[in-house]
């Protein structure tokens, strides 16, 4: 039998996507009661056994991260919810477990550290950076099946279900096992390149700027490092860096929450770290309240999950699931969510209204945004959740195209269309867009176009590597840093 997605699609029958209704707060939750809701895009395994040999091995298996990291990320998220301080997450579409390598970590850990420089320079605020690594295995796909020479097979959902490769397209439960091996051999050497000086801010000019061929963006770029290292330079003279903060940055991980039996065998019951490293405001909630013994049910496998735009139904299992987590989690939002659905989900994820709890990533696409985001904006901001969101654009997923030849494309002008417009918008409402949320490699790819390359339609076969969405490559990314930080400086 080839598994499909139908039995998602039957239940999307019985879903009430009632805005009025509050589904889920005063009913009890576990880390498993998920199970009792419709799902979409569900894991349907032949082989039950296996997955629940990989569920016990998982459940005993660590922590990928821990409480107090977690926290931290939270109280930084409360920062950007005030205005404090700005967003910047990025990363793969889709992950493969051949990422988990050297130079492919450390071209994408660089890459967002310069993006985030160029950011804090722009914003005159510090930045909150979040890989989109280290775990971001699963993919929704619009298509349970596809048509690849000339016979349908089942997708490609993500190295933690299926493989690339036509005759790995079976779901594999050992894949769940390897993705937890595959996370943490990633989040580890990102840990060790922190620690030994991958992000030093007092040697900026280490770098490796030389693949930045552009000569314009190069001496943007060298400006932009020579005020740094000037600024830099005279904390030292000063002595401000006493506790050595300049040696090194956080960088925290995340990825969408798509197939919930992993997610359910890392989210732990855990002791609420000490007081030192809590946000100020105190943090109350329905299922983590402090009548749990001072703990708190942890997904400890990345810092940060967001929800998908296909998977966000208010009555459905991926709801039900993040409503009892800890960790600070997105949702995406765009032109099918409804503004009452957008203050059912506030509701039933965020019940205590804990500042920066919730991030709600925008994706509508350059030419709905205008009309469709002041909506949402006043839902949010006329409510009790007022000030209490991040604003998060997405300015890729509402702006996916396919070439005359059937390539997947996005334009980078379309991009930063979105994102200006997004800008604008918060400005006229009065909120504040606290960040951006890119796909983007290290790699010198060929899956968008335009930028200062001026990549066209036919350049797209040179190197276009994605097994799934077209990510910005290092140049466009970095430019459309400087285009944002531009902005920011008007
Ligand atoms: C994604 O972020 O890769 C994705 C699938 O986005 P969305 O859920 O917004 O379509
Ligand atoms: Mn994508």
């Amino acid at each position: 039998m080839v598994n499909t997605l139908s039995s998602a699609g039957e239940a999307a029958a019985e879903f009430s996507t009632n805005g009025a209704s509050r589904p889920h707060q005063t009913e009890s939750w576990s880390p498993s009661s998920w199970t009792t809701k419709p799902i979409k895009q569900d894991a349907v395994y032949e082989d039950r056994k296996a997955v629940e040999k990989a569920i016990s091995k998982l459940e005993r298996l660590p922590p990928i991260v821990t409480p107090t990291e977690i926290v931290k990320l939270k109280a930084s998220l409360r920062d950007v919810a005030l205005g404090k301080a700005f967003l910047l997450q990025g990363g793969d579409c889709a992950e493969l477990f051949d990422y988990c390598e050297e130079s492919a970590i450390e071209s994408k850990i660089k890459l967002l550290l310069q993006m985030s420089l160029v950011l804090i320079w722009g914003s005159n605020k510090p930045v909150v950076r979040i890989a989109r690594m280290a775990g971001q295995y699963a993919k929704p796909r619009s298509s349970p099946t596809e048509i690849v020479n000339g016979k349908e097979i089942p997708s490609f959902r993500g190295d933690i279900l299926n493989g690339y490769d036509v005759d790995e397209r079976a779901l594999d439960p050992s894949r769940l096992v390897s993705a937890y091996f595959h996370s943490a051999s990633t989040l580890n050497f990102i840990r060790a390149s922190l620690s030994s000086g991958i992000a030093d801010l007092h040697r900026p000019l280490d770098w490796g700027l030389g693949h930045v061929q552009d000569p314009e963006l190069q001496a943007k770029y060298s400006s932009i490092v020579a005020s740094i290292t000037e600024s830099l330079r005279f904390m030292r003279t000063v002595g401000a860096d006493t506790a050595g903060q300049l040696q090194t940055v956080d960088l925290y991980t995340s990825h969408e929450g798509l197939l919930l039996e992993y997610e359910q065998s890392l989210t732990r019951n855990l002791r609420k770290p000490s007081s030192q490293f809590t946000p100020v405001t105190p943090v109350t909630r329905d299922v983590n309240d402090d009548t749990n013994g001072g703990k708190a049910y942890y997904n400890t496998s990345a810092h940060f999950l967001w929800v998908g735009d296909r998977t966000r139904q208010v009555d459905g299992a991926h709801i039900e699931y993040f409503r009892g987590i800890e960790n600070p989690i997105g949702v995406k939002i765009g032109p099918t969510t409804s503004s009452a659905d957008l203050l059912t989900l506030l509701r039933t994820l965020n019940p205590s209204v804990e500042v920066g709890k919730i991030t709600l990533i925008t994706r509508y696409g350059a030419t709905k945004v205008r009309s469709l985001l002041p909506a949402h904006i006043r839902t949010v901001e006329g409510s009790e959740y007022a000030r209490s969101v991040v604003w998060q654009c997405d300015p890729m997923h509402g702006n996916t195209r396919t070439t005359s030849t059937g390539i997947k494309t996005r334009q980078f002008t379309d991009i930063f269309t979105e994102l200006k417009e997004t800008l604008a918008i918060h400005k006229e409402e009065g909120s504040y867009l606290g960040g951006v949320h890119l796909e983007l490699t290290g790699d010198a790819v060929t899956e968008c176009t335009g930028g200062s390359e001026g990549l066209k339609d036919d350049d797209l076969s040179l190197n276009y590597t994605s097994f799934c969405d077209p990510r910005l490559n290092e140049k466009q990314a970095l430019e459309m840093a400087f285009l944002i930080a531009g902005h920011f400086r008007g």
